[in-house]
């Protein structure tokens, strides 16, 4: 058991891992130090978090800028290490109903001017043309606009996790699993964190990073942070007392059919998929209307799932922060799994994109899956310093694409100032300097 340490990191996802590789190479770099400098500590294992039970996708498709530069830079790292982290680069298809064309065009605008590559097809003839030149059964109603990334993709979840892990182990990285943290130190004077308790003794350390995903909110009050906010709007007024952590399900699931019936016209992998229409949604079970809303979903064909996996949009849960139990996590959560409605929904929108789909319901994979996320009051990630050196990495439920952030935050640890990060700051809510907001029916984009 380790007893002190310069550099703690606490979580073995990817945030943790990534923030661990990349900080022992900088440390080696400028001879501050190295790899044996840092300890990983997780209190169930490499991969026990969000990112090993991720969908795994991989977009830029965000109307928000700093989100779009900081996946851009993201994406760049999937690329370097495409093998090691299983990453399918196939790109990224945003597919879309007349609310959402504007906004989704203006994505691809800004797109082109930092240099990501994409194409955007308007207009509800050209966009089925253009969909049934990659499917010939495409049929989803309604849509006028289709952006295609051609970056971007899906990696394999845990396996990704895993090629992190050996990447910060070769570079003298210790990780520690069945430790749990339970509390921090403080300094009398300053305030800033010694160390923190944990279920096996105390560990000191000079520099601590909380990359804890969902439990984030544990961590942010072990750290006697406010758990509310006061943000200022675009008019100016203050709203006050805002709950700093919102709780969401992510509802995701598999199709147990041969990853194979989902391939392009040519015989390649597809694009990853997403739909987003307002087009009535019918049941493909019993032709009953499930929803005349706007709906979404993503899918793609994943070996590693064994089938096609995707999911559909994920729905708040309205319980205080401080009630929800995040343990026991994801597809073992006697309480936050996704519903039999969600299959019936989700099988349902796949046939009514590709006809291919249409009476497979009975091959709907039957276990228990998808899993929680903590979200921040704007649904943006918060990666910022607190107490002087603590560094909390809140991704809010956006992370898994964010496999470049551990290199940013490696160099904010070690001094220098991250331009893509600056837009992610605490203090961005009290000054009112907030994300532009879209007419997505998804919480993060
Ligand atoms: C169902 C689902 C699908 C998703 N799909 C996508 C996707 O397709 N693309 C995408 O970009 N993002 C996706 N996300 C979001 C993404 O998975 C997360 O944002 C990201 O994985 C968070 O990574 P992390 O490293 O911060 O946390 P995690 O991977 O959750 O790791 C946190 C670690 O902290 C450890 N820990 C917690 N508390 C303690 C403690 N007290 N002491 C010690 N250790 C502790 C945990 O055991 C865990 O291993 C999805 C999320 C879910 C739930």
């Amino acid at each position: 058991m380790t007893k002190s340490t310069p550099y703690l990191i606490i979580g073995a996802g990817i945030h943790g891992l990534s923030t661990a590789a990349h900080l022992a190479k900088k440390l080696k770099a400028t001879g501050k130090g190295s790899g044996a400098d840092i300890l990983v500590i997780d209190k169930a294992g490499i991969a026990a978090g969000a990112s090993g039970i991720a969908c795994g996708v991989v977009r830029n498709n965000y109307f928000q800028p700093a989100m779009r530069e900081l996946m851009a830079h993201s994406v760049q790292h999937w690329e370097a290490n495409a093998e090691v982290f299983q990453y399918n680069p196939v790109g990224y298809l945003q597919i879309s109903a007349e609310s959402m064309r504007e906004d989704v065009g203006t994505i691809y605008q800004q797109q082109k001017a930092i240099g990501y590559e994409s194409e955007f097809i308007e207009g509800a003839a050209d966009s089925d043309k253009y969909m049934k030149a990659m499917f010939d059964d495409w049929s989803a109603q309604n849509i006028t606009s289709v952006l295609h990334e051609k970056k971007g993709g899906f990696a394999h979840n845990a396996p990704a996790i895993y090629a992190l892990a050996k990447m910060a182990e070769d570079e003298g990285v210790r990780i520690q699993s069945g430790i749990t943290v339970n509390g921090m130190k403080f300094d009398s004077g300053s305030g800033a964190v010694t160390g923190v308790e944990t279920d096996k003794g105390d560990i000191l350390c000079d520099h601590l990073v909380v990359a804890a995903g969902p439990w984030v909110r544990d961590f942010w009050t072990m750290a006697e942070l406010p758990k509310s906010v006061s943000i200022k709007g675009a008019d100016g007024a203050m709203h006050d007392r805002l709950p700093m952590w919102t709780f969401w399900q992510l509802e995701e699931g598999v199709l147990r059919v041969d990853p194979q019936l989902l391939r392009t016209n040519e015989g390649k992998l597809p694009p990853v998929i997403h739909v987003d229409t307002d087009a009535p949604l019918i049941s493909d079970v019993d032709g009953s209307v499930i929803t005349e809303e706007m709906w979404g979903i993503y899918y793609k064909p994943d070996t590693n799932f064994g089938g096609i996996q995707g999911g559909a949009m994920p729905y708040p849960i309205h319980k205080d922060a401080d009630e929800i139990a995040i343990d026991p996590y994801g597809p073992s959560s006697p309480e936050f799994v996704s519903s039999p409605e969600f299959a019936h929904m989700w099988v349902s929108a796949l046939a009514h994109c590709n006809s291919r789909f249409k009476g497979t319901m009975p091959k709907y994979h039957k276990e228990a899956s998808g899993g929680v996320g903590c979200f921040t009051p704007d649904s943006f990630p918060v990666f910022d310093t607190f107490r002087e050196n603590v560094y909390m990495i809140a991704d809010s439920n956006h992370g898994y694409k964010m496999i470049g952030v551990g290199e940013l935050v490696a160099q904010e640890i070690l001094g220098e100032k991250s331009a893509l990060l600056e837009p992610f700051r605490f203090s961005r809510y009290a000054e009112g300097k907030l994300h532009p907001v879209s007419n997505s029916p998804y919480p993060w984009s």
